[in-house]
């Protein structure tokens, strides 16, 4: 049995905005593998394990097909990593974990609260997973991180489902955690800010530094039982900047897990 699987999830069709976020995975890889860095986290884990099984990249034509996707790498018997992908693969791949892990808490790095009851009429849209998420009671607790674009009807879904927001204006990472069950990491990378990550769909300023969401990750009081990286848009990239922090962090989450 290996430890961690991974999955990429080539899937954008839920994406509001701009599309591009199918091609990440590949493309988060090839940033990995180039040689530029080494497969070592800060905290000296090594992101070539033998306990470490990627499964490669999946072409979805079925929204609803990723939960199976992600429920076979489950049945496998370790922890799954996902590279999306926009972010509405986080609801399919979070319900497939929270029937491995009936009391699971949800870390949410993103400059979004993604909790619309729809977006433009769909339901499924990367600006809703978490509403999903919340009102089929798939998590006991879900903190969100970098929140800057709070508007009345997310407010009040957020205060709906008891969603703990720490938003980019008054942040202080110091209170985040501990948490006391299972956690599922997911990392939007429009969480961080575009002078960081360009390569997003949505640009929104005044959000969190690389080393701000390394910091967290490598401080996070919990068990980490799953995790994502999500939204990476490469036709907004520069010079693939982008593609390599999604890399690093991956390495950062990978080395937690
Ligand atoms: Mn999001
Ligand atoms: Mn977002």
């Amino acid at each position: 049995m290996k430890n961690i699987t991974i999955q990429g999830i080539n899937w954008d069709e839920k994406s509001s905005f701009q599309r591009g976020p199918a091609q990440a995975p590949k493309l988060i890889r090839e940033a990995l593998h180039s040689g530029s860095m080494n497969l070592y986290s800060e905290l000296g884990a090594s992101a070539d394990e033998e306990g470490i099984l990627d499964a490669g990249d999946f072409d979805i034509k079925d929204y609803f097909s990723i939960e199976g996707i992600t429920a076979k790498h489950l049945a496998a018997g370790g922890k799954v990593f996902t590279l999306g992908g926009d972010h509405s693969i986080a609801y399919q791949v979070i319900k497939a974990h929270a029937k491995h892990y009936p009391k699971l808490d949800i870390l949410q790095i993103d400059a979004h609260a993604d909790l619309y009851d729809d977006f433009e009429g769909d339901k499924f849209s990367h600006a809703c997973p978490f509403a999903r998420i919340m009102e089929e009671g798939l998590a006991v607790r879900l903190v969100q991180v970098g929140i800057r674009t709070l508007n009345p009807h997310q407010a009040e879904q957020a205060e709906r489902f008891g969603v703990e927001i720490h938003e980019m204006r008054n942040l202080d990472l110091n209170t985040i955690g501990p948490f006391e069950n299972p956690l599922y990491l997911s990392l939007d990378l429009d969480g961080l800010d575009p002078a960081f990550a360009p390569g997003v769909s949505h640009h929104e300023p005044g959000g969190l530094t690389s080393r701000q969401v390394i910091n967290l990750i490598q401080n996070l009081d919990a068990n980490i039982v799953g995790a994502d990286i999500v939204e990476y848009n490469p036709d907004r990239d520069h010079k693939g900047m982008t593609a390599f922090l999604a890399a690093k962090l991956m390495k950062e989450v990978l080395g937690r897990m």
